[in-house]
């Protein structure tokens, strides 16, 4: 994780992580996740964090929704996500997926991951 300070002063981060690649074996590759966006206030609701994912097929972009309660909703911009998370609410990509093992604070306690590359 390298942490950079940016004009304004807040420091914001770049996390490397191996997860399955996009080609037929699904081999480990690097995917960098660099904070874009996060909320000063740790409990308003609405958006509180957001990441953007390179490594991948495309880049895709990452949210974290702080609901009302302090539950975190997550979203991705993936295929994956979009498509497989309109059938179950629970479910998070590999994208995500990887965030929530790296920062387990952030999980909420059920969630199912996705094998396939995005
Ligand atoms: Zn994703």
């Amino acid at each position: 994780m390298i942490l950079v300070p940016s004009q304004t002063g807040r420091t914001f981060g770049l996390v490397t992580l191996m997860l399955p690649g996009t080609d037929r074996k699904r081999s480990l590759s690097l995917y960098q996740y660099r904070v874009t966006y996060r909320n000063p206030d740790p409990v308003e609701p609405g958006c509180a964090m957001t990441w953007e994912v390179s490594g991948g097929r495309l880049p895709y972009q990452i949210a974290a929704e702080r609901l009302d309660g302090g539950a975190i909703k997550w979203h991705c911009s993936c295929a994956d996500a979009v498509y497989r998370g309109e059938d179950n609410p629970d479910h998070v990509c590999k994208h995500v997926h990887g965030l929530l093992e790296m920062m387990p604070t952030l999980a909420k306690p059920q969630r199912s991951a996705c094998q396939h590359a995005a």
